[in-house]
């Protein structure tokens, strides 16, 4: 019997470079800022989470970024009950072994390619670095920054060239700001 493909999923990775940056001035934002780029979105906009093989600080940070997501009022991420397989799996990691450890966090995903900026994304799994964390002093606010900034890949964002959108390469400031609003309603609501 002749098995059907029925879908054909890419693994990519999304990087979040670190910064070493130990500069604490206040970051202004451009006088306009286009929307944060997408490269896809879920098919629908309640999207379930677990916590994984993290410590319960971790989880923490995790959960107050998912908050921060919860609160655009674009999508609802909901954790996954018992043994229900979650959409996107948070976690972190002592060692990482991607690109020199330099990442703070990554997320992998796979999706259907539609071949444009419009990929249904089919599953997450999101990982913050903690040796790399603790090395550079992150407050427990700018790992939460670094966690929503993975989540908003897991959502379908990609890297936005303002620093103040929380979807900038390489920024522990900043969180979500009005252009990630934007663009994740773009993402959604088309
Ligand atoms: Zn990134």
């Amino acid at each position: 019997m002749l098995k059907k493909i029925v879908k054909w999923t890419v693994l990519v990775i999304a990087t979040l470079v670190v910064t070493l940056a130990t500069c604490s001035s206040t970051i202004f934002a451009a006088a306009t800022s286009e929307p944060t780029p997408s490269w896809g979105s879920w098919d629908q906009t309640t999207i379930t989470y677990k916590t994984s093989n993290t410590s319960s600080y971790y989880k923490s940070v995790w959960k107050n970024a998912v908050k921060r997501w919860n609160k655009v009022g674009v999508v609802q991420l909901k954790a996954a009950k018992g043994d229900e397989k979650a959409d996107i799996t948070l976690t972190s990691s002592q060692s990482l072994s991607t690109k020199s450890g330099k990442l703070a966090g990554y997320t992998n995903y796979s999706y259907l390619n539609k071949g444009n900026d419009d990929n249904k994304i089919v599953s997450a799994k999101s990982t913050l670095n903690r040796s790399l964390l603790t090395k550079y002093g992150y407050t427990k606010n700018q790992r939460t920054n670094v966690a929503t900034h993975e989540i908003g890949h897991a959502l379908g964002l990609s890297h936005s060239a303002s620093k103040a959108s929380v979807m900038y390469a390489s920024d522990r400031y900043a969180s979500i700001d009005h252009q990630d609003k934007v663009g994740l309603q773009d993402a959604y609501n088309d």
